[in-house]
């Protein structure tokens, strides 16, 4: 089928789909895949990752085989598909041997366009045999990120899809993640062979959610406000425990709101029809832990809480990512304290040393995220590597409800001093410390009272400090040793700024401290997520700056 005509394509976007545009770079995307090319993208959840490989399916002759994770969001994606009239089948252990038999007919008599195929089914001979008799258009691997040990989903059988789709003779393969961790897609790369394949990395901005990090204080009080102002509205609410998802599930059915519980100590069986009641709207909102979510595509999600801290920001921006997939409002809400960052500590502490260092560098990033006054915004996008350069993004508690400012110009300059003459050593306990005029056993140790910058800050409080030096850090004048976890560095823009100060506004911290009260007081334990390796991880990080700043990141 010949598409080169500039409106051919949307032509049939608008007849198969009804959509008048595309979205970001969909276009490019399809176009690649339509000229025969290897494709690779990366895209944030919600963004349109299906409409890349299910537009392809229509418009190139043969069988489009599309290898998905999980058996219940095959259903879904196909039943999307036949009622946009598009011929769509799936292949999976839940069919009987009539129906296999039927499928294979169909296949091979060039009916179906669009297989869906669980990785299971792919990886038995049968199957093979089968599809090497089949005209083939193209390879499309969605979740792609289950490739690899280092995503937050990682699936054995995926390792071996390249194996098997070698059987099928040459075709281009299209591989799709919404993983933003650069380690990530380069394992996703070298395990399919894919490293000549085009890249196409779309910005990880999603306008349409707003970010809010609230004390969490009187959190059920709150939290039950909050749901009455959206009432109807079909929301998630992550947990970090299992006996937290029932508690809570249960207050808000006391309440009078329509609730169910989501986790993977339930029935499989109760499980899914929690997840079904929620995706037929028999129920508004979902209480989960973060065992729920991973594709799941309901478009019309308006809010996503988070009843207690994450334990990273990269779990964090895939839980929230799945509010407003349809561009619509998506408001996400964090309740924040330090106790909870405290005990997400404690529940480290028997992990080995270099887990545990790396659960607690991530905790860390997200105890910065929740108390910094700097944009939402443009603190998670500067996490995965982009710079957002608006100055107000109108869309998060920061940017909407500025908090109070104060001129910073002189701390800064402290901070940055205190930073050089420990020889950028040190991580923020310790120069806290050191501004403060606090000799413990490492400002003795190292003879750090010698300091001339040693007391000068005594004046204010640790809070103060820490606040300062998280936003000297966020914006840019310090920088993480990336050989030295932990420890800061004075950045070009720091050294530029103690040769030349400027003035800089600081912002006032919110108070994140909570009276202990009863109901934080449950010892249940967090549900246990891999943990990444974070050196790597920042690593990778830097490198998927460096890419994004070669690339030109499109407009998502
Ligand atoms: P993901 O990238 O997470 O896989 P999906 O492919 O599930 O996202 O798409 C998310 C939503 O966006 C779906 O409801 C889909 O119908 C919608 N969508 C995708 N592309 C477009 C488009 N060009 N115009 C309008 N809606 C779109
Ligand atoms: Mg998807
Ligand atoms: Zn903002």
């Amino acid at each position: 089928m010949l598409v080169e005509e500039k409106d051919a394509l949307k032509e049939r976007l608008k007849e198969i789909f009804g959509y008048s545009q595309f979205r970001g770079n969909q276009e490019t995307i399809i176009r690649n895949l339509l000229d025969g090319k290897n494709t690779f993208v990366i895209m944030p959840t919600g963004a349109g990752k299906s409409l890349c490989y299910q537009l392809p399916a229509m418009l190139r002759e043969g069988l489009a085989i599309v290898i998905s994770p999980l058996i219940a969001l095959m259903k879904n994606q196909v039943d999307q598909m036949n009622a946009y009239g598009v011929n769509a089948r799936f292949l999976n252990s839940t069919l009987s041997k009539g129906e296999i038999t039927r499928l294979k007919k169909d296949c091979m008599n060039g009916v179906v366009k669009l297989l869906y195929v669980a990785p299971e089914s792919l990886n038995k001979e049968e199957t093979i045999d089968f599809l090497k008799k089949v005209n083939v258009a193209f390879v499309a691997i969605d979740e792609a990120h289950c490739i690899s040990e280092w995503g937050h989903d990682f699936r054995p059988e995926y390792r071996k899809i390249k194996t098997m789709i070698q059987n099928l003779g040459d075709m281009p393969v299209i591989a799709l993640t919404a993983t933003a961790t650069p380690k990530v897609q380069l394992d996703i790369q070298k395990n399919l062979q894919m490293e000549e394949a085009d890249v196409f990395i779309s910005s990880f901005n999603r306008k349409n959610l707003y970010y809010e990090v609230r004390p969490k204080k009187e959190t059920k009080k709150q939290l039950i406000k909050f749901l009455k102002d959206h009432k109807g509205k079909s929301g998630v609410i992550y947990c970090l425990s299992r006996k937290k998802v029932e508690e809570i599930a249960q207050l808000l059915n006391v309440n009078g709101f329509k609730a169910a519980p989501y986790h993977a100590g339930l029935d499989p069986d109760v499980r899914m029809k929690n997840q079904d009641d929620f995706l037929n709207e028999e129920v508004d909102i979902i209480v989960a832990t973060i065992a729920f979510g991973m594709g799941i595509d309901k478009p019309d999600v308006r809010f996503v809480v988070h009843y207690d801290v994450p334990k990273s920001l990269e779990g964090y921006y895939q839980e929230t990512g799945r509010g407003g997939r349809d561009g619509l409002e998506g408001l996400c809400l964090m309740f924040y304290s330090h106790n909870d960052l405290n005990k997400l500590e404690k529940f480290n502490k028997d992990k080995p040393v270099q887990e545990r260092e790396n659960a607690r560098i991530l905790l860390q990033e997200m105890e910065y995220y929740a108390e910094s006054p700097v944009c939402r915004r443009r603190q998670l996008l500067h996490y995965f590597g982009e710079e957002y350069t608006q100055e107000n993004c109108g869309m998060c508690d920061n940017c909407v409800h500025p908090r109070e400012r104060f001129d910073g110009t002189e701390a800064v300059k402290l901070v940055l001093q205190t930073v050089k003459q420990t020889n950028e050593r040190f991580g923020l306990n310790h120069l806290v410390n050191v501004i403060r005029g606090v000799e413990d056993e490492y400002v003795k140790s190292y003879g750090h009272f010698d300091l001339a910058v040693y007391g000068k800050g005594a004046e204010e409080d640790a809070d103060y400090w820490k606040s300062v030096i998280r936003q000297t850090l966020i914006y840019q004048y310090l920088e993480k040793d990336i050989d030295n976890i932990g420890a800061l560095k004075i950045s070009e823009r720091g050294e530029k700024f103690l040769k030349k100060p400027h003035a800089i506004e600081l912002a006032r911290d919110h108070d994140f401290t909570t009276e202990v009260d009863e109901e934080e007081e449950s010892n249940d334990k967090p549900v246990n997520t891999k943990a990444y390796d974070v050196k790597l991880f920042e690593i990778l990080k830097t490198l998927r700056k460096k890419m994004a700043k070669e690339k030109s990141l499109p407009p998502y």
